[in-house]
């Protein structure tokens, strides 16, 4: 048992698509437990900092104004090998590429604006989540009414 945390953001263009249920239903679905949510505004210095390993790449101030330009939707999901999962359930970064039945493969139009943010490894979900919520504000998967069904280990 490998049980990981990450952080997964329903990115400006998702909030505004109505997006977030769908995409909270998937992890549900999938038997991921919610920790933290939160629908915030974020600013540049945030956003630079959580895009930072993109800083040299030429599309890095697009992508910041694209992040910084309507609210997104922040979240902590936690569960067996999430992060991997995590990563096959959004898919490619492309539309082009992300398969059918992958979030981006059903509702990405644009490499840019696709939707959905997964972190792709333990140390970048640790500053992820780190930059988006207060530690003492994350709930615990190990709390003992939480979560309310099976899904609890
Ligand atoms: N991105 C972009 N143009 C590109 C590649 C990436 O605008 O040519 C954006 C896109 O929003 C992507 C984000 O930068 O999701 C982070 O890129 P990364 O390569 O880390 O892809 P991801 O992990 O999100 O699939």
């Amino acid at each position: 048992m490998t049980i990981q945390r990450t952080f997964i953001m329903v990115k400006p263009d998702g909030v505004k698509r109505g997006l977030i249920g769908e995409i909270i239903n998937r992890f549900e679905q999938k038997g991921f437990t919610l920790l933290n949510a939160e629908l915030m505004n974020v600013d540049r210095q945030k956003a630079e900092y959580h895009y930072m390993e993109l800083k040299e790449k030429p599309f890095f101030e697009e992508l910041v104004d694209f992040i910084t330009s309507g609210p997104v939707f922040a979240m902590v999901w936690e569960g067996e090998s999430i992060i991997e999962v995590s990563r096959i359930m959004i898919g490619k970064t492309s539309p082009l590429e992300a398969m059918p039945g992958t979030i981006r493969g059903d509702f990405a139009f644009s490499k840019a604006e696709n939707v959905i943010h997964g972190s792709d490894s333990l140390l970048s979900a640790e500053r992820e989540i780190a930059n988006f919520f207060d530690p003492l504000s994350i709930c615990s998967a190990r709390d003992k009414d939480y979560p309310f069904d099976e899904r609890k280990s």
